[in-house]
């Protein structure tokens, strides 16, 4: 047996965190930059969380408000800019992945001068600013990998930034600020952690502690699908939810992602489909690929969410995903040619080809 397990961020789980443990902040430096998005922060205690232990800490901060949903590269150079302006000595992310990626890839702008092409492939120096995250949906579990992935013009995709030099140093994990997310994206952000996990445990790189991450975070979500479908989530649902994603994020760190996330990067690219409704909507698709040539693997994960194969797989995510998009097998054609390059499409036990991957996408959106 061989077990490759990296994960240098201090996880801080539980309501009340931020509270709880503002001392964890006094080590990091006296300035800080806050990455946010431009509203939800403001609204669901997490910002206030932040600002009330920095104070308290006499830890000075600016903040940069401003991440869209899957950020550009502008905006990490802005919000790289603004650590610098300010001195930053290291920068905290609050919000969904959209605001930690932009952290983190602020973090190492702010210090490394990258062009457009560098800022993905390196190489890098070991200067960065220290970060801390605060997720506010779970999902992503960027609060604990070393990903940060950005919209991509130049190569009309999203592409990602991989170096263990992002890995944040603390994660505050707490699912209060999840308590007033939308329907909409607590399904959206739940069905990209159920996608890490599931991409995971298909992964060349899984190993039995990965494996055993997954399972757990698959049962979970799978959970909570049901009171997801009653629009009935109360507190321990969420706190379930944002526990999984966290070890779904533990995860990928691990094992990387899959197919699932080559193809859903051209839907959200080109189509704007929200991150995690595209992963959902391709997901039986790949699961019943990845069954023709490993049935074992792909039962195994149907056991762990309670189903009994693709069929009900499909019928569940129609139900949480509601209509699908139309999309054309000329798009198909282009995004499959733009998914079959990604790092991450040859991830999988069982590869696809280009071939594959079309049918994969036309299969999904019949
Ligand atoms: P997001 O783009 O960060 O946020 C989606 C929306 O949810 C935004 O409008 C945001 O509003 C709102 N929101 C966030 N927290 C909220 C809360 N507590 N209450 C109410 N509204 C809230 O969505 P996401 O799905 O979390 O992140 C997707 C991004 O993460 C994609 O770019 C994806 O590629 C990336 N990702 C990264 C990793 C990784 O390992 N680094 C893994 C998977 C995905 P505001 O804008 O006002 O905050
Ligand atoms: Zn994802």
């Amino acid at each position: 047996m061989f077990v490759n397990f990296n994960m240098p961020t201090k996880l801080v789980f539980g309501g009340g965190c931020i509270r709880k443990n503002p001392h964890l902040f006094l080590s990091l430096g006296k300035r800080a930059l806050i990455v946010t998005g431009r509203r939800s922060a403001k609204e669901n205690g997490s910002l206030d969380d932040v600002t009330q232990a920095l104070d308290g800490c006499a830890i000075q901060y600016e903040l940069f408000d401003k991440v869209e949903s899957n950020p550009s590269i502008g905006t990490v150079r802005a919000a790289a800019a603004a650590a610098r302006r300010s001195k930053a000595d290291f920068i905290v992310g609050i919000g969904g992945g959209s605001p930690m990626d932009a952290a983190k890839a602020a973090a190492l702008l702010a210090r490394q001068n990258l062009n457009d092409d560098s800022l993905f492939s390196g190489p890098y120096t070991k200067d960065i600013l220290p970060s801390v995250m605060v997720p506010t949906t779970a999902g992503t579990g960027s609060e604990v990998t070393q990903y940060s992935i950005l919209t991509n013009d130049n190569a009309k995709s999203k592409t990602s930034i991989s170096t263990a030099l992002i890995f944040p140093k603390i994660a505050f994990v707490d699912a209060r600020y999840t308590e007033n997310l939308a329907l909409r994206t607590t399904i959206n952000t739940a069905v990209d952690a159920l996608c890490h996990c599931v991409e995971g445990m298909l992964s060349v790189k899984a190993n039995p502690i990965t494996d055993l991450l997954a399972a757990d975070g698959i049962k979970k979500i799978s959970g909570a699908f049901a009171p997801m479908l009653n629009g009935n989530i109360n507190y321990e649902t969420r706190e379930e939810l944002i526990y999984a994603s966290t070890l779904g994020g533990m995860v990928i760190a691990q094992t990387g992602t899959a197919a699932v996330h080559s193809m859903g990067y051209s839907l959200t690219y080109f189509r704007h489909i929200e991150h995690g409704r595209a992963n959902g909507l391709l997901l039986a698709s790949f699961l019943s690929f990845v069954g023709e040539k490993d049935p074992e693997a792909v039962k195994r994960i149907f056991s762990l969410m309670g189903l009994k194969g693709t069929g009900e797989l499909k019928c569940l995510m129609e139900k949480l995903l509601g209509q699908k998009e139309i999309i054309s097998d000329s798009e198909f054609d282009k995004f499959s040619g733009i998914a079959v390059k990604a790092g991450n499409v040859a991830n999988s036990t069982v590869v696809p080809s280009r071939e594959d991957l079309k049918k994969m996408y036309a299969e999904s959106f019949r």
